[in-house]
C-alpha cells in the first residue's frame, strides 16, 4: 500500500503566539484507519485544519499522494475536494437554509450540472438516512441530524481522505452508532479515514494506527495494542486506558488470567477467556 498522506516536520503558530503544533511528522497509507488522541488543546483540530488546507503550517509540508498542497485558489479547491473535513461543531460547517441546498452546494460549486447533482444528493441522503428530515430547515435539525448532513456534505464530493473531528462527542447512543456505521462504510469504499476522539474503547477496537498528541507534540505513534498497554504513557498524555485493557491487566495481576494470552481486543474476547478459565478449573 502506498502513502496517501504525509505530514513532514509541521509546526503551526496562531497569531497570538500559541504554538499549537510542534514539528509533527507521520505518514499514512491508503485505507489505514487512523485515530488522533490527546487532551483538550493538544493540537488535534489544528492538525486537521492544516491537513484540509484551511490553515497553512508555519513550518513544514503536507503531501497528498506524494504532492505538496498548492496554496492557491485552484490548488486548495482541488485539495479540499479530495480531503474532506467534518468539524466537531456542525454549526461551523452548515451554512445553507435547506438540507438539499447544503448537500448540493459543494458539487454545484465544482461545476456538476443540476440534474446530475440531484441524483447524487438523493443517493447520499438515502445512504445517510437523511430522507425523513430532508424538508426541515437546517437550523431546526437536532445535533445528530446536523452531523448526518455535515457528513453528507463531505461524502458527496467523493473524497479520498476524510477527517472527522470528534464525530460522536455530542451525540446520543443511537446517533453514535449510526455515525460509526457510516465511518465503517467509508472505509469499505476505500476512503482513508482519520478520527479524533476521546473514546479510548472505540480507538482501541477501530484504529489500525494511533497518534497521541500533548501540547502540540507527537508523543507516540503505533498500533493501539502496542500503545494502550503502556499505562504510564497513556496517563501522562491525559488519557485513560481502554476498559478491556485495564481489566485484562488487573485480572493478570491478580493471577486470574496469565499474560501469555494475547491481549483481548473486545470485552467479548475477555469474557471468553474467563469462561475458558472456569471450564479448565471445573474439569
Ligand atoms: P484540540 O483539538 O486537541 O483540543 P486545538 O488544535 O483546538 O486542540 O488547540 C491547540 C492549541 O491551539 C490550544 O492551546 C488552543 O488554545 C490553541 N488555539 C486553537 N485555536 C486557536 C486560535 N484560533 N487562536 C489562538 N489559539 C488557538
Ligand atoms: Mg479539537
Amino acid at each position: 500500500m502506498k502513502e496517501i498522506v504525509s505530514v513532514q516536520n509541521c509546526s503551526y503558530q496562531y497569531e497570538d503566539g500559541t504554538e499549537a503544533l510542534k514539528n509533527i511528522s507521520f505518514s499514512v497509507r491508503k485505507g489505514e484507519k487512523v485515530v488522533f488522541l490527546g487532551g483538550n488543546g493538544s493540537g488535534k483540530s489544528t492538525l486537521f485544519l492544516c491537513m484540509n488546507g484551511i490553515l497553512r503550517p508555519t513550518r513544514g509540508e503536507i503531501l497528498l499522494d506524494g504532492k505538496p498542497i498548492a496554496y492557491n485558489r485552484k490548488g486548495l479547491l482541488q485539495h479540499r475536494s479530495k480531503v474532506g473535513i467534518v468539524f466537531q461543531e456542525p454549526d461551523n460547517q452548515l451554512f445553507s437554509a435547506s438540507v438539499y441546498q447544503e448537500i448540493s452546494f459543494g458539487i454545484l460549486n465544482m461545476g456538476v450540472v443540476k440534474e446530475q447533482a440531484h441524483v447524487a444528493v438523493k443517493e447520499i441522503m438515502e445512504e445517510l438516512e437523511i430522507m425523513p428530515f430532508q424538508k426541515k430547515p437546517v437550523h431546526c435539525l437536532s445535533g445528530g441530524q446536523k452531523k448526518q448532513v455535515a457528513i453528507a456534505d463531505v461524502l458527496i464530493m467523493s473524497p479520498s481522505v476524510i477527517l472527522l473531528d470528534e464525530p460522536t462527542s455530542a451525540l446520543d447512543p443511537r446517533h453514535t452508532k449510526l455515525v460509526r456505521r457510516f465511518i465503517d462504510r467509508m472505509v469499505e469504499k476505500g476512503i482513508t479515514v482519520f478520527v479524533s476522539t476521546h473514546d479510548m474503547d472505540y480507538a482501541y477496537e477501530w484504529a489500525d494506527k494511533v497518534i497521541i498528541f500533548k501540547n502540540g507534540e507527537r508523543m507516540a505513534l503505533g498500533k493501539p495494542k502496542e500503545l494502550f498497554v503502556q499505562k504510564e504513557l497513556i496517563e501522562s498524555c491525559n488519557l485513560v486506558q481502554p476498559t478491556v485493557v485495564k481489566l485484562f491487566q488487573s485480572l493478570c495481576q491478580h493471577g486470574i488470567l496469565t499474560r501469555e494470552k494475547e491481549i483481548p481486543t473486545t470485552m467479548k474476547e475477555l469474557e471468553q477467556y474467563l469462561i475458558g478459565e472456569k471450564e479448565k478449573h471445573s474439569e
